[in-house]
């Protein structure tokens, strides 16, 4: 049973029958929150004691911002992460009163912004530090800051090389409690981990300022999924889990050190069934035809939703507890399907990805036809498809 359908990101105006899905297009994304406590809680005793800091930036890697944030608020996540301001602020907005640190640069303008909803900043730079404590100042309130150190990602963050200035301006806020200082790894899900212990190593040698003063170091962060997985000397204080707790490995390489299973299954269902003669070719462009009668059926989804043009010719679906291949190019709303000379009904299940009887297709497997990674298939599902929640 559904347990909550989120209709709230369609971005379409009519929504008929809100209360009777059964008019709606069956094109879902169907999320199993059972499944996300899972990962989450095995991601937590492997990295245990260091704390897990789910991340839940681009739409929750596309499982739905606001329900995937409460669900985890609920099994105890003691804060989370996001991509952009706009996505910390829309959690306040929907009442979430967690600690959201916010990862990615951020303008000066953006700060009195982030201070009115308590967001916690990411300072990664002394300039930008500078202007959080002054906007705190005047604001007659706390900045909550996160200091981010680049050791070999170029992304953002001071140079490890360089950071000793960010730690002592840092020492010397006073309307900023520094609460965590962290780094992020460019290479933590390949097979050879040189790289991500040169990182660690950097981010290391720049912790030491803290005990040339003194002083115990704030919270330290640096591991993403591939380091939950495969670098546990990286797990510091706490985790930041993306992809991993939405049951995805980040690659096809990483070594799958803690069992997840993936919480989102794309469903949608034929619309359209018909004969296709030989010589008569499929969609646009015509890319495809047969050389016999065949059976094909039209499913409601294509790239408006996020299902990739790169598909076409070259993905499968499952329908009826079998895999058959999308053929012709994918449209902006619809794709053909070849049945061959199988029977299929208006109204039948169509699995994009996920679990179709014993037939699977993985985020994987999408990732692979289209070019891209698991990353980007997940993320690029358009918010005009429903989330169902289980
Ligand atoms: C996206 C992101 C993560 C999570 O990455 P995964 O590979 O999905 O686990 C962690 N930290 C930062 C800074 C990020 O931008």
């Amino acid at each position: 049973m559904a347990a909550t359908v989120q209709y709230t990101q369609m971005g379409v105006s009519a929504r008929p029958g809100l209360e009777d899905t059964s008019v709606m297009r069956p094109t879902i994304v169907e999320v199993r929150l059972a499944r996300l406590t899972e990962n989450y809680r095995a991601i937590r005793t492997a990295v245990a004691p260091a704390a897990v800091m789910p991340i839940v930036k681009a739409n929750a890697y596309g499982h739905g911002l606001v329900d995937v944030a409460r669900h985890l608020i609920g099994l105890g996540a003691p804060s989370l992460g996001v991509g952009l301001l706009e996505e910390a602020v829309a959690l306040r907005d929907a009442g979430v009163t967690t600690p959201i640190l916010v990862m990615g640069g951020i303008l000066g303008n953006q700060i009195p912004l982030f201070l009115r909803h308590g967001l916690t900043l990411t300072a990664s730079s002394i300039d930008k530090l500078r202007h959080i404590d002054e906007a705190a100042r005047e604001m007659g309130v706390t900045a909550k800051v996160h200091l981010k150190i680049d050791t070999g990602m170029e992304r953002i963050g001071v140079h490890y090389y360089s950071a000793e200035g960010l730690l002592e301006r840092a020492s010397e806020c006073r309307h900023c409690v520094v609460e965590g200082i962290y780094s992020h790894f460019a290479n933590a899900d390949a097979a050879d981990l040189g790289s991500a212990r040169l990182q660690l190593s950097r981010f290391l040698d720049v912790l030491q300022w803290y005990d040339k003063h003194g002083v115990s170091p704030p919270l330290r962060h640096m591991a993403n999924s591939g380091a939950i997985l495969q670098f546990p000397e990286s797990h510091l204080d706490m985790v930041r889990p993306g992809i991993l707790m939405y049951g995805v490995y980040p690659s096809t390489e990483v070594r799958r050190t803690i069992a997840v299973r993936p919480a989102m299954t794309w469903k949608s269902g034929v619309v359209y069934f018909k004969v296709v003669r030989p010589g008569h070719p499929v969609s646009y462009g015509s890319t495809w035809q047969s050389d016999h009668p065949v059976r094909v059926v039209t499913i409601p989804v294509g790239y408006g939703d996020g299902y990739f043009r790169a598909l076409s010719n070259v993905a499968q679906v499952i329908i009826r507890g079998k895999k058959y291949p999308v053929v012709g190019r994918v449209c902006m709303d619809q794709i053909m399907v070849n049945l061959e000379w199988d029977s299929a009904y208006n109204g039948d299940e169509v699995v994009l990805l996920g679990e179709g009887g014993r037939e699977t297709i993985a985020c994987e497997d999408l990732a692979e036809w289209a070019g891209t990674i698991p990353y980007e298939i997940l993320t690029n599902i358009n918010t005009r498809v429903p989330r169902v929640y289980y």
